[in-house]
């Protein structure tokens, strides 16, 4: 699929997502009635995390910097810029493009539920699909604060990064968010673990690991120019 010129994939891990959602339901009555509106939470979703996207992606080409192209996977997107600007505040603007998506669309469906006379509050209990607009407000919200956690590899690591680069050389600002990001994923393993949520621990590793990644990346930059960004979502 291409949309504003960018080419957008799917990754092969989103077709796992239907089949832990039949996985997960199996033992429902009418499981088929769960999974039509799981499904459709998830098209949504997805929707929503490419928009966010194209946020970053639009954002980049005000500086006049191409896309390679968008990659939505089931737990979020990630948008290949051909190289992220060394302006900290371009760097700051796309980042914070995605995020702003999410808040745009929350504050868009906000104003549609209110003129319709519905309750901004979600109901605990599956009514039909008229609540839908409120239960992807709160996603979106929800997408709009995750992203502003100032950590690698989240959106706010990256505007935290280029905030710190005004004052400190790149590589420093780079060091000190993926630091915090590391110190934030390795409190929120410790967190699960107390709380027995131990499947959560794959998140703590994944920002882990992805906040040193960031690192290498600029030191690498600082030995020789290499090609090539990410965003994620
Ligand atoms: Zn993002």
């Amino acid at each position: 699929m291409r949309l504003a010129g960018i080419d957008v994939y799917l990754h092969w891990t989103y077709f796992l997502a239907p089949l832990y959602i039949v996985y997960s339901t199996r033992d429902f009555d009418q499981a088929w009635l769960v999974n039509g509106v799981l499904f459709f939470l998830l098209l949504n979703l997805s929707f929503c995390v490419l928009l966010h996207e194209l946020g970053h992606a639009l954002m980049a080409r005000r500086f006049g910097v191409p896309t390679k192209d968008i990659i939505i996977t089931p737990i979020g997107g990630l948008a290949r810029l051909a190289w992220m600007p060394k302006k900290p505040n371009q760097e700051f603007a796309i980042s914070f493009a995605g995020p702003l998506v999410n808040l745009l669309i929350a504050v868009l469906l906000g104003v549609i539920v209110c003129f319709a006379g519905g309750s901004l509050l979600p109901s605990l209990s599956f009514e039909g699909m008229s609540q839908l607009p409120v239960v992807m407000l709160w996603i979106n919200l929800a997408l709009f604060l995750f992203n502003l956690i100032p950590a690698f590899p989240m959106d706010g690591g990256r505007m935290l990064r280029s905030v710190l680069a005004k004052r400190m050389s790149y590589l420093r600002a780079t060091l000190i968010a993926a630091r915090l990001g590391q110190l934030s994923a390795l409190s929120f393993s410790i967190f699960v673990l107390w709380e027995n949520q131990y499947p959560l621990i794959l998140v703590g590793v994944f920002v882990f690991i992805s906040a040193q990644f960031e690192l290498n990346q600029a030191r690498l930059k600082q030995v020789n120019e290499v090609d090539g960004d990410s965003i994620g979502a």
